[in-house]
């Protein structure tokens, strides 16, 4: 059982948030503070509740020891301007040791201390003991609201966690424990889940969870075509995996065994090159002609998939359907994301980093039912693996 901060008793008490704050810089400006408003909710949650407030997050990846250019001092400043002014946002010089000690102790009520970036300690990363026992000193509640590194067993995700008297889930986090847990544990039925992105060998084993759950798997993108090749269909200049065509193979029969469903791109949009110049076209059938790359799903498989998420109660979608970042080639991506954006009485997921990216960017964002924040961390829970930074939260 994981304990959410809902149904916690914060009065009074040192909770100690791990939030993502990997925000992306330029300089000292922060470009995207999509994480930080995601966290907000939780924040002002602890504060609400009367919790002296202590943030902690990573920021990058700091080679050796402190690097200014790395300082959460951004991401603090961006937060004090998203709480208001009824809240002074504090940032420590580190995140361990005793002026830290001190700043906590001296934390008033409303007052959030932010802690310098945890990856300033090579400790943090190697899930250190006395490192994690340190940052649980700081600490009555851990509360992870850091759902983008919950696949990391580090010392703030993980190591810190039994050392903490008292341990939940932030509200970010409890979203995304819901909606993912909740599609791969008792999805209401029709159950599609649509497949895409660059690599099959990134998502066989995302493959392997789902097969066995969905009614239906829709599959597009680049690993289409090694399952298309291994049909011996012709795919020309596609990306095609040729170490990966006999598990294609595979996937496929066991699908057959398990009566589940895989639709694959019945027709393509094709270009000589995979840019703006490329000269674009259509095929008529599966077959690529052998000067040409797919790089998008056709009308006709645009159409077969939209009948599929239409009819459907749980839809699930990570990786797109072509090489989306090219305007020329994104209007599969675009029509999955409209066809789940009016689906209505479904539950509708996205996971995986591009494919999230690609839905905010189409403006499709708030149309869905959870949108996971975390590329590889949602990609994991959906192979069914336990991950550390959730498993950390469980309590008997
Ligand atoms: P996610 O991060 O959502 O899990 P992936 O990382 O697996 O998704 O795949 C995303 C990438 O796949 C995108 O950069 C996209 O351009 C690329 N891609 C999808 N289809 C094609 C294609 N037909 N040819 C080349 N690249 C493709
Ligand atoms: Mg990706």
């Amino acid at each position: 059982m994981i304990r959410y901060i809902d149904d916690m008793q914060l009065t009074g008490k040192r909770v100690f948030i791990r939030v993502d704050f990997n925000v992306p810089l330029e300089g000292r400006r922060v470009t995207d503070d999509t994480r930080i408003r995601e966290a907000l909710p939780t924040i002002r949650r602890a504060l609400e509740m009367g919790g002296k407030v202590i943030l902690a997050s990573h920021l990058g990846r700091p080679k050796a020891g402190p690097d200014p250019k790395l300082s959460l001092e951004p991401a603090a400043s961006k937060l004090a301007d998203l709480l208001g002014a009824k809240h002074e946002v504090i940032l420590a010089d580190d995140c361990v040791g005793d002026g830290v000690k001190k700043q906590v102790r001296e934390l008033k009520d409303g007052q959030v201390l932010v802690l310098e970036n945890l990856r300033f300690h090579k400790e943090e990363e190697a899930n250190d003991e006395a490192f994690a026992r340190e940052l649980a000193a700081l600490a009555d509640v851990y509360i992870n609201d850091a759902f983008g590194t919950a696949h990391r067993a580090h010392a703030s995700t993980a190591g810190m966690v039994p050392f903490v008297k008292e341990k939940g889930a932030g509200l970010l986090m409890r979203k995304e424990i819901e909606y993912l847990g909740g599609v791969l544990k008792n999805p209401e039925k029709p159950f599609v889940a649509i497949l895409g992105g660059s690599k099959v060998s990134d998502k066989i084993k995302v493959i392997e969870s789902l097969l066995p759950k969905v009614d239906a798997l829709l599959i597009g993108g680049a690993m289409a075509y090694t399952f298309l090749k291994a049909q011996g269909i012709e795919v020309g200049k596609s990306r095609v995996e040729e170490d990966k065509l006999s598990l294609a193979t595979k996937i496929l029969d066991a699908a057959q065994r398990l009566k589940t469903a895989i639709v694959l791109p019945v027709d393509h949009v094709v270009a000589n090159e995979p840019t703006e110049k490329g000269v674009k076209s259509e095929t008529p059938d599966r077959a690529i002609p052998a000067d040409l790359m797919g790089l998008d799903i056709g009308p006709k498989t645009r159409a077969q998939f939209n009948q599929h998420i239409r009819n459907a109660k749980t839809v699930i979608w990570n990786g797109p359907m072509g090489l989306f970042e090219v305007e020329q080639f994104a209007e599969g991506t675009r029509t999955v994301a409209d066809s789940m954006a009016n689906n209505r009485g479904a539950v509708t997921v996205i996971g995986g980093g591009d494919s999230a990216a690609a839905v905010q960017q189409m403006g499709y964002g708030d149309k869905m039912s959870h949108v996971s924040t975390g590329g590889g961390a949602s990609l994991e829970f959906l192979e069914g693996r336990e991950l550390p930074g959730i498993k950390a939260l469980e309590t008997k």
